[in-house]
């Protein structure tokens, strides 16, 4: 008896590391990307997730059109099966365009496989305007060793944000004040979203996108797109 429990245990213990491994490990490489970005302080980067639709996403491009500004978009697959033209104009406008897989599940809720075949599924759907090793974004920052390790293997950078700017809240806070905080702290990669259906969302994430631009270049900041933020891609 001593033995059979002794035996589950330690199948147990095998289990949770194999678990543990699975889904810690990269938050170790995300830790280490950070650090990457961190040594490169005169420039940020901004991201948006979660599209492309076709209202909030024309009038994101249309304002960094006025700025003069390319940000990086994370595309979701289902969103582009319906907004195929924005795809094709944000590529069009030189903006940098990566996936945020088709679905937008949490990966540790699903099984590993499976959410690297819903990544996938994305580059699937989002060619020919988004290359097969642009860069991978995962839905709410999480993913499995599985999958990160398959997207390196393809040559993809996996970007995750070291600011968030609420964007998605029911409270919004204060723009000018928010944007101070970023800049001042030199915050190197800046996530926004570019799907909201509320006009509310939609009018703060535009309005932040203008007062991050504006401070981050009266401080003498270069804004550039995420394959730019570094020398060398992590990942590449
Ligand atoms: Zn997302």
């Amino acid at each position: 008896m001593d033995t059979l429990l002794t035996s589950a245990l330690l199948i147990v213990a095998v289990l949770l590391a194999l678990y543990l491994c699975l889904i810690l490990l990269p938050q170790v490489y995300r830790l280490y990307q950070v650090w990457c970005w961190r040594k490169h302080s005169d420039k940020i980067a901004i991201t948006y997730d979660d599209g492309p639709d076709n209202v909030t996403s024309v009038d994101l491009m249309n304002l960094l059109d006025e700025l003069d500004v390319k940000a990086t978009f994370y595309l979701v697959g289902f969103r582009a099966e319906r907004a195929p033209d924005v795809v094709k104009q944000l590529a069009e406008r030189g903006h940098e365009l990566g996936t945020h897989s088709f679905s937008h599940w949490h990966a540790w809720k699903i099984l590993p496989w499976r959410d690297y075949a819903d990544a996938e599924r994305a580059y699937g759907v989002l060619a020919p305007h988004v290359s097969p090793t642009a860069p991978y974004r995962p839905p709410f920052g999480k993913i499995s060793l599985f999958t990160l390790i398959g997207m390196l293997l393809k040559k993809r950078r996996v970007d995750w944000w070291t600011s968030p700017t609420n964007d998605t809240d029911d409270d919004f806070p204060d723009v000018q004040k928010t944007a101070a905080e970023i800049i001042d702290k030199r915050q190197p990669v800046i996530l926004m979203h570019s799907h909201h259906d509320e006009l509310h969302r939609r009018e703060f994430m535009l309005d932040m996108t203008r007062a991050i631009v504006n401070q981050a270049r009266a401080k003498g900041l270069k804004i550039v797109t995420m394959q730019n933020l570094t020398n060398k891609p992590v990942g590449a």
